[in-house]
């Protein structure tokens, strides 16, 4: 009997997928090979620490209130979120093995403490404070039915009132569109609605989707609630069906390399990639701007000492020049 070959199938790691992971992967899948794959080390980048502080000090006021009640009070959680920021940062650098280049970021140790600590004591006052965690900071793996991998993912907080909140932080404003189409709300809501079913009953109704952008900008900081409702049936298997075509394609492990700065954030793994070849571009502008300042603003000292050598000389000579003489003339006097 003749032996026919199986199709190459690409391993997907662990057989899991996440939303991060798919989100690489649409970016850029040579980006999502050497990330997921290759597992290589990767450049901590600071934004993504204050990300992880703030994080880290909501989950806390989350997961304290959900075990102890009553939430913490905010000066507690300023304290908390202070507390973790060398923490974040020895741990993101010892993950990557990259020391932070703190010049390169334009920051301090000082002033990531001062914006991360700002942007825990701003959620709080606006949205915090008014939450009742059902369930919050959880890992869900879901086996979904006709699937044969798994989907994960880590689900910030579900509020009494029925509404999913996925806190996020940037460095400007979110577009309002942005939490209708987010993939990682949707899956939310997937995950509470299966958790629920296996229970069987829906203890609390879903009442919403809620995107917590905390935006923090050198003027301050500033947190929009961006609130959506609940995903219909048809979204949610459109949601499932981009990660069916998503797995579909990591598996047939051709992984181009998208090569399209305006969708990619640079990586830094190819140099020849079209978005490292703008960047250099770029620096060789900036670096051509300094230097044209430079070059101006020495002409201009040059000018302006020549000027002044100039009205020194003048003066010198005006002052030779400007002492009267004494004209002696013979005396008429004579009467
Ligand atoms: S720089 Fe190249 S490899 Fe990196 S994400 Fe962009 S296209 Fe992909």
């Amino acid at each position: 009997m003749k032996q026919t070959e199986a199709p190459y199938r690409f391993a997907l790691p662990k057989n899991r997928i996440s939303h991060s992971g798919r989100e690489c992967f649409v970016t850029c899948p040579e980006k999502w090979r050497r990330q997921y794959d290759v597992k290589e080390k990767q450049r901590p980048a600071l934004a993504l620490i204050k990300g992880n502080i703030v994080h880290a000090g909501l989950g806390y006021a989350a997961s304290e209130q959900l075990l102890h009640n009553p939430r913490p009070s905010i000066k507690e959680l300023m304290r908390y979120t202070a507390s973790m920021v060398e923490f974040e940062v020895a741990r993101s650098e010892s993950d990557s093995g990259y020391k932070l280049d703190w010049d390169e970021e334009g920051e301090t140790i000082h002033t990531l403490r001062r914006q991360a600590v700002r942007a825990v004591e701003a959620y709080e006052k606006l949205i915090g404070h008014t939450l009742v965690p059902v369930e919050a900071e959880q890992m869900f793996y879901m086996e979904l039915p006709g699937r044969d991998y798994v989907i994960s993912g880590r689900m910030d907080i579900f509020d009494i009132t029925g509404f999913l909140r996925d806190y996020k932080t940037s460095g400007k404003k979110m577009e309002e569109i942005i939490p209708v189409i987010s993939d990682q709300l949707t899956l939310y809501q997937i995950h509470r609605e299966s958790k629920e079913a296996k229970a069987g009953e829906l203890k609390v109704q879903i009442a919403g989707l809620a995107l917590d952008a905390i935006a923090i900008t050198a003027g301050g900081v500033e947190v929009q609630p961006l609130e959506v409702p609940p995903r219909t049936a048809t979204e949610k298997q459109e949601c499932l069906d981009n990660f069916d075509a998503t797995v579909g394609a990591i598996r047939s492990g051709y992984f181009p390399k998208a090569n399209n700065w305006r969708v990619c954030s640079w990586c830094g793994y190819l140099e020849d990639c079209k978005p490292g070849v703008y960047k250099a571009a770029k620096e060789i502008k900036r670096l051509k701007v300094i230097a044209d300042e430079a070059a101006a603003a020495k002409k201009a000292k040059e000018k302006q000492e020549k000027d002044q050598a100039k009205a020194d000389a003048k003066a010198a000579g005006l002052g030779g020049k400007g002492k009267k003489k004494t004209k002696i003339t013979g005396g008429n006097d004579h009467g």
